[in-house]
């Protein structure tokens, strides 16, 4: 199963690709992820990216096209997987495709998350991320125990740069700015599902689960 997650920040993709990596046994590919790993450890790939992200704005694509790539290499992708937060312009997508034809598979669904923005203002402006296992929490929602500590490894918790309400703002514009083409180019495939991500983390799995067939 080779599956696309888009949508805003904000908007449960990470939580939902991990609910279908236990559903599919296949890896859940997030590129932002990827990039603050890179930055965390200060690779050089980390240092251009750094700058992009906390401004909120999208890291150029040929360096994240080149990062994907080298991930659906893996082994642990024979099967499949499930891309969260990649493609994000038209250029990644149709990068995306000629990857994928040369491997011999293409997309099987692409899931379009749909949240209103007031929602996406105030799921970011709560989260909280552990610094060390990378597990999400929310001030108001999902509360841990203790609001500086993460319940599953004790990791300090914080809140990440670009969830800062400016940065918010800033990101929301980037992304009805580059979605739309993103999700016109899926829907002209008659891949893309959309999804009502409003609702309990299980109905939304549910809707996904039925848009998948
Ligand atoms: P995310 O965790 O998906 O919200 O991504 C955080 C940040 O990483 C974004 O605001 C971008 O700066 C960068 N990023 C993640 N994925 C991509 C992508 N596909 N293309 C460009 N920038 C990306």
């Amino acid at each position: 199963m080779r599956i696309v997650m888009i949508g805003p920040p904000g908007a449960g993709k990470g939580t939902q690709a991990k609910l279908l990596q236990q559903r599919f046994q296949i890896p859940q590919i997030s590129t932002g992820d990827m990039l603050r790993e890179a930055e965390r450890l200060g690779t050089p790939l980390g240092r251009v990216a750094a700058h992009f992200m906390s401004e909120g704005q999208l890291v150029p694509d040929d360096v994240v096209i080149g990062i994907v790539d080298d991930r659906l290499r893996a082994a642990d992708c024979g099967r499949g997987f499930i891309l969260d937060g990649f493609p994000r312009t038209v250029v990644q997508a149709e990068a995306l495709d000629r990857l994928l034809d040369g491997r011999g598979g293409g997309l099987d669904a692409v899931l379009h998350i749909q949240v209103p923005d007031e929602e996406i203002v105030r799921r970011l402006s709560g989260r909280l991320v552990c610094r060390d296992c990378g597990a999400p929490y929310h001030r108001d929602f999902d509360p841990p125990a203790r609001l500086d500590r993460c319940d599953r490894c004790g990791g300090a918790l914080y809140q990440r740069e670009d969830d800062q309400a400016d940065r918010i703002a800033t990101r929301l514009r980037v992304l009805a700015r580059e979605i739309e083409p993103v999700t016109g180019y899926y829907r002209s495939t008659g891949l893309l599902a959309d999804i009502a991500g409003l609702g309990s983390q299980a109905e939304v799995f549910g809707r996904i689960e039925a848009a998948l067939g």
